[in-house]
């Protein structure tokens, strides 16, 4: 410990700069929480470098705080370092979330994007809840980072979303340490965030749950879409269907490579592959990648 360093009443104050993929997956609240049941005052916030921490209490209470910072820090996050230094008391009476400080010489780790959390999930199919069939459902646990991340640290104002204006429940929701949504960077709804639609051959757009709709009559009449993804336009139809099989294998000039095929889950896609216990997990994982599976004996698709 530095000399010079006055002791109050046992009362000490640490500096932590954490390093490492801790931005824009719930690690400042989870900080503020920590922080409140290891009654420590201070603050936390974000920065180019990732995120930095003051606490201030007792010695016991420091190091409950960072023993457990390592232990249950939340699941997408990835510490990579810790930085300690003891630092001057400053008799602080809260814990708060501050402001983020960007610094130009600094670099972080961004989470890539995450697939769709169970919670949100249930939300997205709840006729009560309303994001009911929001297509760009997300919060703290799941969603898009990589992807809308233009500058860093990963802060509203820093990512694609900073065109939307939150509505006030969303802002309420982005406002609360102790909602699933805190400071969830892409947070939204079909009231403030970005829309979706559909333009037909007719160049006529249909928006939102009609979209989706509208999409699924195309597709259960031989039809074909270009979805616009993340990475460019994703061309889609019913993979059961040997006609619009054929007239997508004759546009894309493909007679006979196999093409990706989408599933509800895994559960429907163990109907239709053989699936192991490996390959199980990885379609299950929160990042959703593409698996290779072997067909199943039985023909349950059109070559
Ligand atoms: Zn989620
Ligand atoms: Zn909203």
């Amino acid at each position: 410990m530095e000399n010079g360093i006055k002791r109050k009443m046992g009362l000490q104050r640490l500096r932590l700069i954490i390093g490492g993929a801790v931005q824009g997956v719930g690690f400042r609240p989870f900080v503020y929480a920590l922080a409140r049941l290891c009654k420590l005052s201070g603050f936390v916030g974000n920065e180019s470098g990732g995120v930095f921490v003051e606490i201030e209490g007792k010695q016991a209470d420091l190091q409950n705080f960072l023993r457990r910072l390592r232990e249950d820090a939340p699941p997408l996050s990835h510490i990579t370092e810790i930085k300690i230094e003891e630092i001057k008391i400053q008799n602080d009476k809260t814990f708060r979330i501050v402001e983020s400080e960007s610094r130009a010489d600094e670099n972080t780790l961004v989470s890539p994007d995450v697939g769709v959390c169970k919670d949100c999930l249930r939300e997205l199919f709840d006729p009560l809840d309303r994001r009911f069939r929001h297509p760009f459902i997300n919060c703290t646990n799941c969603g898009t980072r990589f992807t809308i991340i233009k500058d860093i640290p990963y802060d509203r104002p820093n990512t694609t979303m900073s065109q939307f204006e939150m509505c006030k429940f969303c802002r309420s929701e982005y406002e609360n340490p102790s909602d699933r949504r805190f400071h969830a960077q892409p947070n939204a709804c079909k009231n403030c965030g970005a829309k979706l639609w559909l333009v037909g051959r007719n160049g006529k757009q249909i928006y939102d749950e009609d979209a989706i709709l509208a999409t699924q009559k195309v597709l259960s009449e031989n039809g074909i879409v270009a979805v616009k993804g993340i990475g460019g336009f994703h061309l889609v139809c019913d993979a059961r269907n040997d006609a619009a099989l054929r007239i997508l294998r004759e546009r894309k000039g493909r007679s006979d490579k196999p093409f990706a095929v989408m599933c509800r889950d895994s559960a429907t896609a163990k109907s239709l592959v053989a699936i192991n216990r490996a390959e199980l997990k990885l379609l299950d994982c929160k990042e959703r990648p593409i698996v290779l599976l072997r067909k199943s004996r039985m023909r349950k698709f059109p070559n």
